[in-house]
């Protein structure tokens, strides 16, 4: 189960990491703030600044999961220990806390 997981991680975060270098080239190209052309450049460059911001996150995250997979507490809920349930790490792959402390609000 574990070493699936693993396997997903790299996934995810090989495939982050190939948006990312899209959207840095997309950002390398300044927008064309020429009149009556700029209000869309913007906006798609905004866009795009947001889109890399979220996605440096994921892949922080993703490394903190792989992370925990290599110390072998991958799974395991930083809040109470408890075994986080393999469905929410299904749906959720870089969860770090179970459904009962992120229900509760709860972090470290
Ligand atoms: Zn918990």
């Amino acid at each position: 189960m574990t070493t699936l997981m693993k396997e997903r991680l790299l996934e995810e975060l090989a495939a982050a990491e190939a948006e990312l270098a899209e959207v840095k080239a997309e950002l390398a190209e300044k927008p064309d703030m020429g009149p009556g052309t700029g209000s869309t450049g913007a906006a798609l460059w905004e866009m795009n600044l947001a889109r890399r911001d979220r996605l440096e996150m994921r892949i922080r995250e993703l490394h903190q999961a792989l992370e925990r997979v290599r110390l072998g507490t991958y799974g395991r809920c930083l809040v109470c220990g408890a075994e986080i349930d393999p469905e929410r790490l299904e749906i959720v792959p870089t969860a770090t806390t179970c459904a009962d402390c992120a229900r509760r609000g709860r972090h470290l």
